[in-house]
């Protein structure tokens, strides 16, 4: 049965981080459209920031990340000049000095900044913003090349939460995917962390890698409890590498199938569950303690471009080469070139090269998404009625959701849907059923596994 499932459910479609999704983006969007975009802000909402830094020491072979490999540092600190010039060009098209409740730097590796660049950051965004006293200052950090001084300097400049990159602690496994990683580097840098005073620590790991079968799945979904981190991110790996060319380093003779994927994800989830975490969508775990678990028992839970979030601002504004950003309007991409980025933002041009607007069509169907990606329910008329639009609006792709239902993964009350505990890890497939977009589009996706 489970078989089955696998390989008939799992054909590629979005993770939904937005809709419509970023492939979907045109450049009929640019600079002009986002700056009355920006004026038009809310003055009395908080924002948030995303902060990118597409540079990192070496190429992880699994990595679906836009980033850059870099040998000279002096590069870093010139990118950074341009991401706070930027930020300055940004908050000077808002109506007011806006209030951010949310920073989060990711990349790319951010932690490829010095020490010193940390606090000039924050020292420049405590100047262009009032940045709220409850914040959360996020920072995706790689404990390979992390010291105690530069944990100290992060916890210096308010960094308060953080995530280390993990993926698996079984070192054949590391090899396979150019990612050597001692389980010990990782330990000794999350002492680090506490002793630092940063006790919000996620943990990225990863199923579906080459090589790992159901032990080292358990093997490493037991030593990640060890470190009783507050947040676990369980991704599938995504391999594209007719998208990322680097990836065909990796010998697909050693990746799991579909089937494999699916059992490996679920011994994970089982151990974390039975262990006292709370399961977050289709892939996250909560520590009880943590926020995001009591978003996800109370409806608050969100999703947006870093996947799960507490974070509920109506607007993110992404900085950076590549980064996108959503406000009530529509969504904004930055150019992807870092040459062409920071000659936009020396021009002091707003950097965007691609965009959407959207339509309260476009509006219903991120809420139908959204409501089954963080809760796994969705009442269909009562949405539908909440956006002044007829109850019978989905009946027709209703029609469409037998093979759902008849295989267990949905459960269909009238207009409201239920995924069942089976239906879980296949959610991304039922959700893409709500996506107008996606005909043809399929190929650009990961496996719903
Ligand atoms: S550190 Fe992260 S962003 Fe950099 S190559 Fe590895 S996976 Fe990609």
């Amino acid at each position: 049965m489970t078989q089955s499932l696998a390989e008939r459910y799992g054909a590629p479609v979005p993770r939904y981080t937005s809709y419509p999704t970023a492939p979907h983006f045109s450049a009929d969007i640019g600079a002009d459209t986002y700056a009355t975009w920006l004026a038009a802000l809310p003055m009395e909402k908080p924002i948030s920031l995303y902060m990118h830094i597409p540079f990192c020491d070496e190429m992880c072979w699994y990595c679906g990340c836009f980033t850059k490999i870099v040998k000279r540092y002096k590069l870093i600190p010139a990118y950074l000049d341009t991401v706070l010039h930027e930020t300055e060009l940004v908050s000077t098209h808002m109506p007011t000095r806006m209030t951010v409740s949310h920073v989060h730097w990711g990349g790319g590796s951010p932690t490829m900044l010095k020490p010193e660049d940390w606090q000039r950051t924050m020292d420049r965004l405590h100047a262009l913003f009032d940045i709220a006293a409850d914040a959360e200052l996020a920072v995706e950090l790689d404990p390979r090349t992390t010291t105690p001084s530069y944990v100290s300097a992060l916890a210096a400049a308010g960094i308060n939460r953080v995530s280390i990159g993990v993926q698996d602690f079984d070192a054949k496994v590391q090899k396979a995917i150019n990612r050597v990683q001692p389980y010990a580097t990782t330990a000794t840098v999350v002492a680090w962390l506490r002793d630092a005073g940063i006790t919000a620590i996620n943990l990225d790991l990863m199923y579906g890698l080459p090589h790992q079968d159901e032990n080292k799945i358990e093997h490493m979904t037991t030593l990640a409890l060890d470190l009783q981190p507050t947040r676990i991110a369980l991704f599938g790996y995504a391999h594209v590498p007719w998208m990322r060319a680097h990836q065909r380093l990796i010998d697909e003779r050693a990746l799991p199938d579909a089937t494999e994927r699916w059992t490996q994800a679920e011994l994970a989830a089982d151990i974390l569950t039975r262990a006292g975490y709370v399961r977050v969508g289709f892939d996250h775990f909560a520590h009880p303690d943590d926020p995001m678990a009591a978003a996800a028992q109370n409806g608050a839970l969100k999703r947006n471009f870093q996947g799960y979030t507490t974070d509920d601002t109506d607007t993110l504004i992404g900085l950076g080469a590549s980064s996108i950003g959503t406000l009530p309007q529509g969504y904004v991409q930055n150019s992807a070139s870092i040459r062409e980025y920071q000659r936009l933002v020396a021009a002091d041009t707003l950097p965007i090269a691609r965009g959407l607007q959207v339509t309260d069509e476009d509006l219903l169907r991120r809420k139908v998404i959204e409501e089954l990606m963080c809760h796994l329910r969705v009442d269909l008329a009562a949405m539908c009625k909440s956006f002044a639009q007829p109850v019978e609006h989905f009946d027709s792709t209703l029609a469409t959701f037998d093979g759902f239902v008849r295989d267990g993964l949905l459960n269909i009350d009238g207009r409201a849907l239920e995924v069942t505990a089976l239906g879980r890890p296949l959610v991304r497939a039922i959700a893409a059923g709500f996506d107008s977009y996606l005909e043809g589009g399929a190929a650009k996706h990961s496996s719903a596994v």
